[in-house]
């Protein structure tokens, strides 16, 4: 019996909350690292039509996240950042083939000043007929590097050019780069969109923040089946909050519901650590220098994972 139960449980792990996915270019050889092949692309949508998992629009699972109403396993959310104009030469005709909705995400000076590789203000709009666009920035900059009336202008400037190029205000928002610290959300927050969604690899659940929800990258050789069966562990972190001064990231400490006793800790350049669980809390000494100025920490109990992205802030307020 034993091992029909295992393979049970498996197939039953492999639905696991809802996934968001982002892609970038496709079918572009030049560039394999933001790049999906299209025969990957095909490939993982006959994997999505074959398992039983249904491709929604974006707005339907932020709207059920809203509403506070159970998230089924099965949802998956296709978004593209960076109007390359890849997406329309090589991907459009598959996503309409399958029938699948999808959410491009506008970095505005590209299209506005007509640089060659991106969308152009007309096939953005012929675009938004078949799929939802919405807000990457108007300069595509390192955020967490720019004052606050920086950020805020790079908001003002693109979301003017957007609204008026494309009569529609944008619902949702993602960093550029996937980059951000406490100072840069807090001002994104401002500009009243319905969500805002990062590019730390994890799952949207019941209880995921609207304004931080967790997004995956697939690009290159992408480990699909892996990311799928990652669950969002529902994670407070009390302790890093972001990147620290003297970059020695000291202690852990998240809460969880979690009744196991052992679990996971990854750190960007350290690897994976193993972690004692005491009722639910992840608490540690880690004094651990961080080796890069872009740092995840990712605590995990099974395949539930949570993220931490910590990313040097210049002006490093909280
Ligand atoms: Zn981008």
């Amino acid at each position: 019996m034993k091992p029909l139960l295992l393979s049970l449980l498996i197939a039953v792990t492999l639905w696991a909350d809802a996934h968001i996915f982002v892609y970038h270019r496709f079918g572009d050889s030049r560039y394999p690292t933001t790049n999906t092949t299209i025969e990957e692309l095909k490939k993982e949508f006959e994997y999505f039509k074959n398992s039983g998992y249904e491709v929604i629009p974006l707005k339907k699972l932020i709207s059920t996240l809203k509403k506070k109403k159970n998230i089924p396993n099965n949802w998956i959310v296709l978004t593209i950042d960076d109007n390359f104009k890849s997406f329309y030469t090589n991907a459009l005709p598959i996503f309409k083939e399958y029938n699948y909705p999808f959410s491009v995400f506008v970095y505005v000076e590209a299209t506005q000043k007509r640089y060659p590789d991106y969308l152009t203000w007309e096939q953005l709009r012929e675009i938004k007929k078949s799929g939802s666009i919405e807000f990457h920035s108007y300069g595509h900059k390192h955020m967490t590097y720019l004052s606050d009336a920086e950020i805020k202008e790079d908001f003002e400037k693109g979301l003017a050019l957007f609204e008026k190029e494309l009569r529609i205000k944008p619902k949702v928002f993602t960093y550029p780069y996937g980059e951000y610290s406490p100072r840069v959300q807090k001002i994104a927050k401002t500009y009243g969109f319905d969500a805002i969604i990062n590019q730390n690899m994890g799952a949207v659940s019941d209880f995921s923040d609207v304004y931080d929800m967790d997004r995956t990258a697939l690009v290159g050789k992408s480990n699909l089946k892996l990311y799928l069966r990652y669950k969002a562990l529902n994670a407070k972190w009390k302790e890093p909050i972001m990147f620290p001064d003297n970059a020695i990231l000291k202690s852990l400490y998240v809460k969880t519901n979690e009744k196991m006793k052992k679990g996971g800790v990854y750190i960007t350049g350290h690897g994976w650590l193993e972690a004692k669980i005491e009722n639910g809390d992840f608490k540690m000494e880690l004094n651990k220098k961080l080796i890069n100025k872009r740092s995840r920490i990712v605590i995990s109990v099974g395949n539930k994972i949570s993220t931490k992205l910590l990313i040097k802030d210049k002006y490093g307020i909280r």
